[in-house]
């Protein structure tokens, strides 16, 4: 007789809050309570591509500014996890208000400057630095407590910031990106492209 066929299910999981990153779920900038201090949404989203958010994984957001990375990241999946560490009060309490606005209130706030506000924290799957890019030690602590097999992604927006990641690029591989991204905006009667300020990214597998 036919042996019925066996399904072995070992992790099942619904993806979270939103659609999911990957199927074009990454939230409109608005979304947020950002005051200009935000990853907008295309180059967010390549980001997060790259930061390939997984079940039960924790993402270090250093720079949080707003917090939309570390929110998109545990929107993502129930069970990821994150840590924004953001060195500004102000918007240490943004972070917190935008994780609990899209219901991810397990998005966990540290507030302090890196690389100090990183040690003794549990070691990431992924980091991503949006900010402290040019403070000695910073970009050395998130790839020394990254885990094997970690994503690290790193944004520039300054010519500073982007000279380092040039240098890491040079002496460690990865990829180096230069993402422009410009809107249709009217212009006149017409419809013109507006530029956003160009950023850089470099992103790499540990
Ligand atoms: N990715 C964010 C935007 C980052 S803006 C978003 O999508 O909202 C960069 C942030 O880094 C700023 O809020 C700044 O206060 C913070 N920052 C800069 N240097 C830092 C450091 N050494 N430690 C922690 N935060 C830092």
């Amino acid at each position: 007789h036919a042996t019925a066929p066996r399904l072995n299910v070992l992790a099942v999981e619904v993806r979270g809050a939103g659609p999911g990153w990957a199927v074009g779920g990454v939230l409109p900038d608005d979304a947020f309570d950002h005051a200009g201090q935000i990853t907008k949404r295309d180059v967010r989203a390549s980001a997060l591509a790259r930061l390939a958010p997984a079940p039960g994984q924790l993402l270090w957001d250093v720079g949080a500014g707003s917090g939309s990375i570390g929110v998109e990241w545990m929107r993502a999946w129930p069970s990821a996890r994150a840590i924004a560490i953001e060195s500004r009060p102000d918007r240490a309490t943004r972070v917190r208000r935008n994780a609990d606005a899209h219901g991810v209130p397990g998005l966990e706030v540290v507030e302090g400057d890196a690389p100090a506000a990183l040690s003794g924290l549990e070691r990431p799957d992924a980091v991503f630095v949006g900010g402290g890019a040019t403070v000695d030690g910073v970009l050395d602590a998130c790839w020394t407590a990254l885990l094997p097999g970690g994503r690290l992604v790193v944004h520039a927006v300054t010519a500073e910031t982007e000279a380092v990641l040039l240098d890491r690029y040079r002496r460690h591989g990865g990829d180096l990106v230069r993402l422009h991204v410009e809107r249709a905006e009217p212009l006149g009667t017409f419809t013109g492209w507006t530029p956003a300020r160009a950023v850089s990214q470099w992103s790499i597998v540990k």
